[in-house]
């Protein structure tokens, strides 16, 4: 079953928004398989966005995911990676449609909630980056037969 990584960013954290983000992947049938609150250091900031390197807004991105508590997730299900892509909404929250994460809470593109893989291999990569093996539980099938 395919996987993705979502991590609430500070800003979400301190806005109390946990909750409210947690919801709306529930609600939509995914299945929660990894979740810690957990302060971020420097090296695994750096290396998550490790593809930004070059970009301007770099520093200040490692800055800000390392200035207070992240709650970083794994969450299962068909389709999940595109799904919760779609869920957050565009990066850029004046740009995100209302009705997305994005779209409904923020404004500023460098406070925007919320990160999510991209495609398989980063989901892949994300996660056990960011988790142990042993950190991820594992469903019974027979639980979730009955519902998606
Ligand atoms: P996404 O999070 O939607 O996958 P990107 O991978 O392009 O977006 O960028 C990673 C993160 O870097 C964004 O979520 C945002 O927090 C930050 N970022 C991207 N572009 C900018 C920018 N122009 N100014 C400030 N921060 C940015
Ligand atoms: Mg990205």
């Amino acid at each position: 079953m395919e996987r993705t990584f979502l991590a609430i960013k500070p800003d979400g954290v301190q806005r109390k928004l946990i909750g409210e983000i947690i919801r709306r992947f529930e609600t939509k049938g995914f299945t929660l398989v990894g979740l810690k609150l957990m302060n971020v250091s420097r090296e695994l900031a750096e290396t998550h966005y490790g593809v930004h390197r070059e970009r301007p807004f770099f520093a200040g991105l490692v800055d800000f995911i390392t200035s207070g508590p992240v709650v970083a997730m794994v969450w299962e299900g068909e389709g999940v990676i595109a799904s919760a892509r779609k869920i957050i909404g565009a990066t850029n929250p004046l740009n995100a449609e209302p009705g997305t994460i994005r779209g409904d809470f923020g404004v500023n593109v460098g406070r925007n909630l919320i990160h999510g893989s991209d495609a398989p291999e980063t989901a892949q990569q994300e996660i056990s980056l960011w988790f142990k093996e042993e950190e991820l539980a594992n469903w019974q099938p027979s639980l979730l037969s009955w519902i998606h």
